[in-house]
C-alpha cells in the first residue's frame, strides 16, 4: 500500500478560471515544504492526445521529455515545479477508451459487457494511481479538465468519487475552483454560481473539501462565511484567488491564503517545514522591477491566440527577469507580412523570433522576417520551422539557389534544403508519429550557443518531421551559416548559426519547453541579452 495522497482539482461556473495555475501553485507550495509532488491533467476530449489539434482549438501542444504531445497545462506544471512530466501526466478520454477497447479486443473482459462504469472509470482510476505509486510521489495533484456539469466530465468525477471511498478520506482531497462574479451595477460580489456549482458536485457524490474562489475584488469575511455555510466547508477552506498581473504571483497569494496549510491539515499530514520560496520571490522582484526594455517580434501564423505560443511567451518572461528586462512581444502575422510593409512592421524591433509551425500558410512572411533579421543584423531566433525558414532564406538569397524550399511546402523544389527524414517517408498516420521528445546534441565550442549553454552536451525536445538537408551543409558553411549543434547518433543538424552577425541562431528543437522560473533557458537569456545591447 502506498502512502501517496491524491488531490483532485475541479472547476465550476465557467472554464478558463485557471485550474492549471492553482494546481501548479499548490504543487509549488507543497514542493517547497519538501514533498515530492507531481501534477496530472485529465482531459475529457476524445482525441488520443492534443498533437492532432490545431493551436486555435486548444492552444499550444506541449511536448514532454519522453515525447508525449500533451496539454499546455503541463507546461505550467514544469515551469512552476521545475520537474519533468511525462505521458502519464496527461490522460484524455480518447486514450482511456483506446486502452479499454484494445483490452476488449484482446479478450481481457471476455464474456462481460464493457461499460462506462466500471470499465472506463476503472481505467481512469488505474492511470491516476499508477502515476503516484510508480514514481513514489508523496502527492499527486490531478486537475480535471472542463467544467463540472459537462457531460464528458462525468466518468472522471465518478472515478475520483470512488477513490475517496477506496483510499480513505485521509488520502484524498477535493478542491473546487469557482468564480465569484462582480456586478458593477449593484457593486456586489455574487456567490450564487458557486453555490450551484457545489450543488452540482454534490449531486455527483462529491463534497469539496476546499473552495478556491476566483474574484476581481477582495472577498469580505461575510462572503467567505456565507460560502462556507452554504457549501458545507469550514471558514479556512474558503480560499480567495484574486486577479493578479502575473501568474507567477499566484503561489505567493495561495501561501497568504494558507492553502498549503489547509491541504496538509485535511490530509492529516504533519507540516514538515514552512515553504522556502526565496528564489521564487527573487524572480518576482526582478520581474516587477525591470531596468531595460526590449521589443521582440514573434512572427507566426497563430498569433490571434496568445496560448498558441504559450511556452515561448513564458520563456521570454523568465529570460527577461534574469536580464532585468521587460520583454514586450509584438505578434506579427506571417500571412500579412510582405516586402511593402516589412520595414515598417519591424521598425524599432530589438529581436525577431520566427515561430514553430506547420504547412505553407504564411511561410513567405516568415522567410522575409529571417531575411530582414540577417540583412539588418537584428538578433534572430528561429525555432523549429523558424530555423527551417532561415535556412531556406539563406539558400535563396545568399547561395543563389533559386526557389529553394522545404519539401513540406514544395515537394518538387529543385533545392530541397529542408527535407523529410528517411524514417518519416513511409509514415501516413498523423498522431504521435513525428520526431518527438528529447534527443542529445553536441554543441560546437566555438559558437555563440556554446557561450549560452556553457556545455557541449545538451538534450532538447523535438516535434517535427523535416530536417536540414546534409547535402547542402558544405555550401552553407562556406558562405557563413554554420552547423554548430549536431546529433551525435544520427549526425542530424540541430543548430545553425551565422557567427558574423550579432546573434543569429536557429534551432531544430524547442528550447521553450524547458524554460522554468528557477532555470530559465540559456538560449532565451542570451537572445534577450543580444536584443538589449
Ligand atoms: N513543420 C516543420 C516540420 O515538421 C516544423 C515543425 C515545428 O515547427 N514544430 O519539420
Amino acid at each position: 500500500m502506498s502512502n501517496t495522497k491524491y488531490i483532485f482539482v475541479t472547476g465550476g461556473v465557467t472554464s478558463s478560471l485557471g485550474k492549471g495555475i492553482i494546481s501548479a501553485s499548490l504543487g509549488k507550495l507543497l514542493q517547497a515544504r519538501g514533498f515530492k509532488v507531481t501534477i496530472q491533467k485529465l482531459d475529457p476530449y476524445i482525441n488520443v492526445d492534443p498533437g492532432t489539434l490545431n493551436p486555435y482549438e486548444h492552444g499550444e501542444c506541449f511536448v514532454t521529455y519522453d515525447g508525449a504531445e500533451t496539454d499546455l497545462d503541463l507546461g505550467h506544471y514544469e515551469r512552476f515545479l521545475g520537474i519533468k512530466t511525462s505521458q502519464a501526466n496527461n490522460v484524455t478520454t480518447g486514450r482511456i477508451y483506446q486502452s479499454v477497447i484494445n483490452k476488449e479486443r484482446r479478450g481481457d473482459y471476455l464474456g462481460k459487457t464493457v461499460q462506462v462504469i466500471p470499465h472506463i472509470t476503472d481505467e481512469i482510476k488505474r492511470r491516476i494511481l499508477l502515476l503516484g505509486t510508480k514514481n513514489k510521489y508523496d502527492m499527486v495533484i490531478t486537475e480535471i479538465g472542463g467544467t463540472v456539469g459537462d457531460i464528458e466530465s462525468l466518468p472522471y468525477i465518478e472515478a475520483v468519487r470512488q477513490l475517496k471511498w477506496e483510499l480513505g478520506s485521509n488520502n484524498v482531497l477535493y478542491i473546487h475552483l469557482t468564480l465569484v462574479p462582480y456586478l458593477s451595477a449593484s457593486g456586489e460580489l455574487k456567490t450564487k454560481p458557486t453555490q450551484h456549482s457545489v450543488k452540482e458536485l454534490l449531486e455527483n457524490g462529491i463534497q469539496p473539501d476546499i473552495l478556491v474562489l476566483r474574484t476581481e475584488h477582495e472577498l469580505t469575511d461575510d462572503i467567505r462565511r456565507k460560502v462556507a455555510s452554504f457549501c458545507n466547508v469550514d471558514f479556512q477552506s474558503v480560499v480567495q484567488s484574486i486577479d493578479v498581473s502575473t501568474i507567477y504571483e499566484v503561489p505567493i497569494l495561495m501561501q497568504k491564503e494558507n492553502l498549503d496549510v489547509t491541504v496538509l491539515k485535511k490530509l492529516s499530514i504533519p507540516q514538515k517545514s514552512s515553504p522556502s520560496l526565496e528564489p521564487w520571490k527573487k524572480f518576482l522582484q526582478k520581474l516587477k522591477n525591470p531596468k531595460h526594455k526590449v521589443k521582440i517580434a514573434l512572427v507566426g501564423k497563430y498569433v490571434e491566440l496568445a496560448d498558441s505560443y504559450k511556452s515561448i511567451n513564458e520563456a521570454f518572461i523568465h529570460a527577461g527577469a534574469v536580464n532585468e528586462c521587460a520583454v514586450e512581444v509584438k505578434y506579427v502575422h506571417s500571412e500579412e507580412l510582405n516586402q511593402d510593409n516589412l520595414a515598417e512592421t519591424l521598425a524599432g524591433i530589438n529581436g525577431i523570433v520566427v515561430a514553430p509551425g506547420f504547412g505553407d500558410r504564411g511561410i513567405e512572411g516568415k522567410i522575409l522576417a529571417a531575411q530582414y533579421a540577417r540583412e539588418n543584423n537584428v538578433p534572430f531566433f528561429g525555432i523549429c520551422l523558424g530555423l527551417q525558414c532561415a535556412v531556406v532564406e539563406f539558400a535563396r538569397n545568399v547561395l543563389g539557389l533559386e526557389k529553394a524550399h522545404s519539401t513540406e511546402m514544395h515537394t518538387k523544389t529543385n533545392y530541397p534544403v529542408i527535407d523529410l527524414m528517411e524514417e518519416q517517408k513511409g509514415i501516413t498516420e498523423k498522431g504521435g508519429t513525428m520526431r518527438l521528445g528529447a534527443y542529445p546534441c553536441i554543441v560546437n565550442k566555438k559558437s555563440k550557443v556554446y557561450n549560452a549553454y556553457k556545455k557541449e552536451q545538451i538534450e532538447e525536445r523535438h516535434r517535427h518531421r523535416y530536417e536540414f538537408n546534409d547535402k547542402y551543409l558544405a555550401e552553407f558553411e562556406a558562405a557563413g551559416m554554420k552547423a554548430v549543434g549536431i546529433n551525435p547518433d544520427t549526425k542530424l543538424v540541430e543548430i545553425m548559426e551565422i557567427p558574423d552577425l550579432k546573434w543569429f541562431v536557429g534551432v531544430q528543437f524547442h528550447p521553450e519547453y524547458s524554460s522554468t522560473v528557477i532555470e530559465p533557458h540559456p538560449l532565451f537569456i542570451h537572445f534577450i541579452k543580444a536584443a538589449i545591447s
